[in-house]
């Protein structure tokens, strides 16, 4: 396994050098500048090097859409497809606010290295729209997520591009998305993945990305003889899909989650929290504040709290130059993508906090999306037993690999897991002839 003392010390091209202020570091310089540091690692190729860090195609859409309030509202829709040597492209569309091109092409980026880490036949996409579903009705929902599909359905495909959930989207989202891209092509489950069961959804795939998370965690325990999940305490970052996933998952296993956030707040209770009964009151109230017995604390509070594991499970860059001196947690599983800054990743190795890092941590997803995909084209459906064996075989695996790499190397996790991942893109890429 990798110590914590395994401080990257290669030197750093002068275009490397992480960007100096925190607040302007962007997803995208985020993710350049993992996979210049592992390129250079891997003395990777200047022509491989060039193709691998920029995207194959980036669309942008206009979706004008007449809302309740009478007015045209123009939003922009995004699809960037990274890398697809190793298979179709793949991954999901979030909608928020803030999605820019910047953004959908970093997140389109991470996706081919965690397909290439878990051996997942796919390549790397990302799509977004720059909407606020808080603030919509469903049938305005309905209807960008309709439009959006009309516009870029021609890059997309079962064996081209297949969308999936991400942040504020979900299964309905992907119903919509199926029967749209259906109107146009003809019945195609295999179009979209993380869909309802009712519609060819896989069992599994909603609690896949939080399942795999604490699989990554229990490798990495056991590899390292750190204990076991009961003796742990966590804080968790986020209460969406993810980490509301994680956080049952943990508890489940004993795990004390004494702290968990989302966008309304934060909330604490020192001898662990119910998960179960608060993914009921999240229900009932839209927010994690207000649950019964919780102490109400700040959302930079709950990232500071003295816990054996941070889990970022919401947005990118949260982990940075302002705040990882008030870091107190042994070890950061990056559940959301993009979590923590070049600075930040550097610092805390260098104060020995093991970081795990978001392109294997949060694969899980993708690998159950990869078995829906797969009994879409079969036309037959597994059984739940069959997926969460799956699932931690592959995580299994992954982790076997990425660990041994690390030792053999003598570096982070990070940057063995950006190796392992463009030395099988990278291969792939020249085998097809660039
Ligand atoms: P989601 O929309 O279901 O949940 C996001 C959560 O983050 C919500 O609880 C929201 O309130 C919270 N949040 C937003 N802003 C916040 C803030 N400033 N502070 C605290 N909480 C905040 O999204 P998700 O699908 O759970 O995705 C979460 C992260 O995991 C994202 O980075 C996403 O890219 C990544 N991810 C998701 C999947 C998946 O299968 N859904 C797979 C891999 C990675």
């Amino acid at each position: 396994m990798a110590t914590t003392s395994d401080t990257d010390k290669s030197p750093r091209a002068a275009n490397q050098a992480p960007p100096t202020h925190a607040a302007e570091v962007s997803n995208y310089e985020i993710v350049s500048h993992y996979f210049e540091m592992a390129a250079d690692r891997l003395g990777l190729e200047d022509d491989v090097r060039a193709v691998m860090r920029s995207n194959y195609r980036e669309v942008q859409v206009q979706i004008p859409i007449r809302q309740t309030d009478g007015r045209i509202h123009v939003y922009s829709g995004y699809r960037v497809q990274h890398n697809a040597a190793r298979g179709p492209y793949k991954g999901g569309v979030r909608y928020h606010p803030e999605v820019d091109l910047d953004e959908v092409r970093a997140l389109a980026q991470l996706m081919s290295w965690k397909t290439a880490i878990v051996g997942v036949p796919f390549g790397g996409a990302k799509g977004g729209i720059n909407c606020d579903p808080r603030a919509l009705t469903k049938d305005e929902l309905q209807r960008i997520t309709r439009s959006f599909i009309d516009k870029i359905e021609k890059v997309l495909g079962p064996t081209r591009d297949i969308p999936a959930p991400d942040v504020n989207t979900n299964a309905q989202v992907m119903a919509w998305m199926m029967d749209e891209y259906g109107k146009l092509h003809g019945h195609t489950p295999a179009i979209v993945t993380g869909k309802p069961i009712s519609l060819g959804g896989s069992l599994g795939r909603e609690a896949a990305t939080g399942r795999g998370v604490v699989c990554a965690l229990e490798e990495y325990l056991r590899d390292a003889k750190a204990g076991e999940i009961r003796d742990k305490t966590f804080a968790v970052q986020g209460f969406g899909n993810v980490g509301s996933w994680t956080a049952r998952f943990l508890r489940q296993r004993g795990g004390k989650v004494v702290a968990v956030s989302d966008v309304t707040g934060a909330i604490r209770y020192g001898p662990g929290l119910d998960i179960p009964a608060l993914g009921e009151h999240v229900k009932k109230t839209r927010s994690v504040v207000g649950f019964p017995g919780a102490e109400t604390i700040d959302n930079d509070e709950l990232l500071a709290l003295d816990v054996y594991v941070l889990v970022p499970a919401a947005l990118g860059g949260v982990i940075s130059l302002k705040n990882v001196s008030d870091i107190r947690a042994r070890l950061i599983l990056e559940a959301a993508n993009a979590p923590t800054t070049p600075e930040a990743d550097e610092a805390l190795t260098e104060r020995g906090v093991v970081v795990l890092p978001d392109i294997y941590v949060n694969a899980g997803g993708v690998t159950v999306s990869y078995f829906e995909w797969a009994q879409n084209i079969q036309q037959f459906s597994w059984e739940e037993d069959r997926i969460t064996a799956e699932l931690a075989r592959h995580m299994r695996e992954a982790y076997a690999t990425l660990a041994r790499v690390a030792r053999e190397r003598k570096v982070s996790f990070r940057t063995a897991a950006y190796i392992i991942a463009i030395g099988r893109v990278g291969r792939a890429t020249v085998l097809r002839g660039m």
